[in-house]
């Protein structure tokens, strides 16, 4: 194990990115005596800018911005997997960035990650790389079956994705993703999908969240479940491969790996991401330590903490119009309530979640 150098208490943690998840890792950290410093392009008044001790709205190539901001924190993590890797690389030359720019060429890109999870002979569903309509129908004819067509690079809550049966409009289809490089993965008949999140310290230690069941709607997340409806073997499994992929990766700060379960109990990858995760929202009120501060743990050097759940519990998000109800949840003992502070309502905009015991 390599020395790592402890950032103490009363320290400022720079964050890039200035969504919910950098909010609620925000005030983790100000509960620990940390001061946060916000990086993004978005305004002051953004979900996270609302509850930071600094701000700085720059573009992600402003490198003056980014040596004044790295100049000023201590050590530096991220809320979004693609900030661009050469902004971390030239942020890294000051100051130390968890996860870093290795890690991130990896998340950002779905052709990545799946051969990153098979070269640890980890199984993901079958696919090929395409790069237009002719690609698109070899690699149609070589899956021979339903399948989804993904653009490889910033793809989130189903967007950037095409539905395909054997008989649709392929040059439709690949025209209307929108994308000079996709994915076309087999379409998978999964019984469950299910996510494991690991966190990693830089000196090597790490811990598992209990496995967490999860529900889509309309391509977003709208339940986890924990602990996962999962036989022990595949929990193990799921767990084994979460770890597994964070320690190849030397992830230093959060890995949530996103897994689907056949039929048949065989556990596929289908995405990772460096940092905190939807999925992981339950944490808030339901384990040992919540994910935000057992991030701000791994990047400080702190030991980590306990990843015990406290009990079944499920969380729901608040999409759009759903957070309108905020008073019937706080209204309903047992019920916890997370704002994130967004303005606009907009279908499809994740304004909020709870957590239920189960
Ligand atoms: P993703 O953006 O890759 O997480 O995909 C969003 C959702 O689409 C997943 O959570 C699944 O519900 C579904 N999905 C994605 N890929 C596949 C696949 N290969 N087979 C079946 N369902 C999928």
């Amino acid at each position: 194990m390599s020395p790592v150098t402890m950032i103490p208490p009363g320290s400022t943690i720079g964050m890039l990115g200035a969504g919910q998840l950098g909010r609620m890792t925000a005030l983790a950290a100000a509960r620990l005596g940390y001061k946060v410093h916000v990086f993004a392009p978005e305004s002051m008044d953004s979900s996270c800018g609302q509850v930071v001790a600094y701000h700085t709205q720059a573009g992600w190539h402003d490198r003056l911005a980014l040596a004044r901001f790295a100049d000023d924190v201590d050590v530096i993590t991220l809320e979004w997997e693609n900030v661009p890797t050469e902004t971390v690389e030239f942020l890294s030359r000051h100051v130390g960035v968890h996860p870093g720019a290795p890690v991130l060429a990896v998340a950002q890109d779905r052709l990545a990650e799946k051969r990153f999870a098979n070269s640890l002979g980890i199984g993901t569903a079958p696919f090929h790389a395409v790069d237009g309509v002719a690609a698109l129908k070899e690699a149609m004819a070589a899956i021979g079956g339903r399948a989804i067509l993904k653009s490889t690079r910033m793809g989130y809550d189903g967007r950037g994705q095409v539905r395909l049966a054997p008989d649709s409009d392929l040059v439709a289809a690949w025209e209307s993703l929108g994308a000079d490089m996709a994915v076309l993965e087999g379409f998978v008949d999964f019984t469950c999908e299910i996510s494991v999140i690991v966190a990693r310290s830089a000196n090597g230690a790490t811990a598992a969240y209990p496995v967490a069941e999860n529900r889509h709607r309309d391509g977003i997340l709208d339940t986890t479940t924990v602990p996962a409806r999962v036989t022990a073997p595949v929990a193990a499994e799921a767990t084994r491969i979460a770890l597994l992929m964070a320690e190849k990766l030397e992830v230093v700060g959060l890995l949530a790996v996103e897994m689907f379960v056949t039929p048949d109990g065989r556990v596929l990858v289908n995405e990772m991401a460096p940092r905190p995760h939807n999925s992981g929202h339950w944490t808030m009120d339901f384990a040992e330590t919540c994910q935000f501060e057992q991030l701000v743990r791994a990047v400080c050097g702190l030991p980590l903490g306990s990843t015990s759940a406290r009990g079944a519990c499920v969380m729901t998000n608040l999409i759009g119009a759903d957070a309108d109800h905020w008073a019937d949840y706080l209204a309903e003992p047992g019920t916890h309530l997370h704002l994130y502070g967004k303005g606009e309502a907009r279908p499809g905009r994740k304004m909020g979640h709870i957590n239920r015991p189960a």
